[in-house]
């Protein structure tokens, strides 16, 4: 060993979950030292969307959103089974606005409500419609100095100019900069800002989604004075008499002991690029593709298992929260991955289709839905990988994949073949290895179906999700129109994870369990390094950040000695330490 630490509480992993335990130790009066095993902050996490599902929360309530914990745990029962992990859902439900009102009272991490965001089983008894999601605000990433470039970015496939961060709400401005003077405004405040950075800054700073999350919550760490070793994994956890003592991390490749009074959380980010636990837990075909960071190997659950722990879910086939995700060729040649999350799928004038050309799912559920839907068909028809859809017409105004609305020159994405194009139906088949006729024949009844506005096949446009996410001004269904305006274009699709459900078993505490669901005294685990309360399920937006903070406060506030729903008596304001 080359040294040792001593501290109250170890941290390994710096992703949302690590750095809320972190920050809300350090709040709490604990000395904290956070670890990490890239050069970054933020992991998986500065790549995501940033939104957090936390029913009841108070920011939407305060916007005119009505929504309670009850409300959401009739939705939970009937998504998920009332005997199912309901204690952590209700410790979940219950801490979620606390937790949330805690960070925002204390630190620099504050959040805007989503309004409108329909669960994803909107048709479901209890779900809401608006509400249960809310984003970080945008983060100014200049206020980090120096440390702006220890802020891991978002995946290139989501920025635009090389290095310009766009929000939902940037979309529709940025789109429509001609069509009124607001949008021109909103869009030239944008590119003006982008290239004043692009003078200083290897990247735009103005962060928005998971990265303002990561910005926010390294900020509020860096202002506490908390120590974070990068490039410093944590490989071992010490067990003594039963209790967690403390922890072996390596530091510039030596080996350094950690000695913990309070415990060490595990906040590794799961086991995305785990080979033996990914053939272990997800399905068949086990998906090729993750959007977990490559640096989340599994190294959380490995080290649990050595001391005992138990994994869960056990059954085989639950571990992902998926995405439909297409294989794109970047301009230095390396391989990215683009997640079809919201912006095309549910849009009008697009289908997806198997190897036999036909349909398999309403393309307008939620990116998990539609890829549990990938699974299930495959056992039928070649479905993974399956194809998108659409026309010039479409892909002009929609856009599809990386190509954005109205971009006009496609044909790099064709020569790289990310776009297979075709002047008929039939040729595009042939180009993609589908049934030509079973796609004719799709293509000619999905047509009626735009005329009547009926799917009568999949009934895509019939839930609030579907709609949300479609076209409010095409009728008479906004998520449903014809293929007709050749070329065709179509991009593959395959199964990819944005998260892993399958992880260590824990009480509401997250504190981590043995094979007789006995505690181990002072080993906590949250983020995708626990198992998650969902069981595989995927309720609404937000459905792992939500868990992963609110349960890392939890597991921070056990740590303390703290009743984690008393955040105004544990207010740093209030308390006498402070
Ligand atoms: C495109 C995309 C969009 C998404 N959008 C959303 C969304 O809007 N809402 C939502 O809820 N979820 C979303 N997700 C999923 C979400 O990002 C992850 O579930 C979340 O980031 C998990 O948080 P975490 O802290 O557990 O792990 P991570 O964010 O992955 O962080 C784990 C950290 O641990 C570090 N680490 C790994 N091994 C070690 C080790 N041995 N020692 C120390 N450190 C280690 C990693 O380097 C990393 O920094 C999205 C994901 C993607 C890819």
């Amino acid at each position: 060993m080359a040294g040792e630490i001593e501290v109250d509480l170890l941290i390994a992993g710096a992703g949302p979950a690590g750095m809320t335990a972190a920050l809300v130790a350090s709040l709490q009066g604990l000395d904290v030292l956070l670890c990490e095993k890239s050069g970054q902050v933020g992991g998986t996490g500065s790549t995501s969307a940033g939104t957090l599902w936390i029913p009841g929360n108070h920011q939407s309530r305060k916007a005119g959103f009505h929504d309670s914990a009850e409300k959401a745990e009739e939705y939970l029962d009937a998504l998920i089974g009332s005997s199912v992990n309901r204690d952590l859902r209700t410790a979940f439900l219950k801490t979620g606005p606390v937790a949330i009102d805690y960070l925002e009272d204390n630190t620099d991490v504050k959040f805007s409500p989503c309004g409108r965001h329909p669960d994803y089983r909107s048709n479901m008894k209890g779900a809401a419609i608006a509400g249960r999601a809310i984003i970080p605000q945008p983060f100014d990433g200049r206020l980090l100095g120096a440390d702006f470039a220890r802020v891991r970015p978002p995946i290139r496939e989501y920025m635009v100019l090389g290095g310009m961060m766009v929000g939902k709400a940037d979309i529709a401005p940025l789109v429509g900069r001609f069509e009124s003077f607001a949008n021109f405004k909103h869009a030239a405040g944008l590119l003006l800002r982008y290239f004043f950075d692009r003078i200083r800054y290897p990247r735009g700073t103005r962060l928005v989604m998971g990265n303002a999350l990561a910005g926010r919550l390294f900020l509020s760490l860096r202002e506490r004075g908390v120590e974070i070793k990068f490039d410093a994994p944590i490989v071992e956890v010490v067990r003594e008499n039963g209790c967690v003592v403390g922890a072996t991390i390596e530091v510039e490749g030596k080996r350094v002991s950690v000695k913990t009074r309070k415990g060490v959380v595990l906040a590794t980010g799961g086991c995305g690029h785990n080979r033996r636990l990914r053939e272990a837990f997800m399905p068949s075909p086990v998906p090729i593709h993750s959007l977990s960071s490559e640096f989340n190997q599994g190294d959380g659950l490995a080290i649990g298992e050595r001391l005992g722990a138990r994994i869960a879910p056990e059954e085989h086939g639950h571990a992902g929260l998926w995405t439909p995700a297409s294989v794109t060729t970047r301009a230095d040649g390396t391989k990215g991955l683009y997640p079809h999350i919201i912006l095309d799928r549910a849009k009008p004038g697009l289908i997806a289709v198997d190897a036999t050309g036909q349909r398999f799912v309403n393309e307008a559920v939620s990116y998990h839905d539609f890829v549990e839907a990938m699974f299930e068909a495959n056992a039928k028809a070649k479905s993974i990988p399956c194809y998108l859809i659409c026309d010039a017409a479409f892909i002009e105004k929609y856009g599809l994949g990386v190509v954005y609305p109205g971009m006009r020159d496609l044909s790099g994405l064709v020569k790289s073949e990310y776009l297979k194009r075709d002047e008929t139906l039939e040729g595009l088949a042939v180009k993609i290895g589908v049934d030509a006729q079973g796609l004719r024949k799709t293509v000619a009844r999905h047509n009626d179906f735009a005329r009547t506005g009926v799917d009568i096949d999949f009934g895509k446009g019939e839930t609030e999700l579907n709609r949300f996410n479609g076209d409010d001004d095409h009728k008479p269904n906004p998520c449903i129109g014809p293929l007709a305006t050749p070329p065709y274009y179509a991009v593959e699709i395959w199964p990819a994870d944005i998260a892993i459900s399958t992880g260590l078993s824990t009480d509401a505490d997250a504190r981590v369990l043995d094979q007789d669901r006995q505690v181990i005294p002072g080993l906590y685990a949250c983020g995708n390094d626990m198992a998650s309360p969902m069981s595989g399920s995927y309720p609404g937006p937000g459905t792992t950040l939500g868990p992963g903070m609110v349960f890392a406060y939890r597991a921070a506030m056990h740590a303390a000695g703290k009743d984690p729903l008393d955040a105004a008596r544990n207010s740093v304001m209030n308390s006498s330490w402070s």
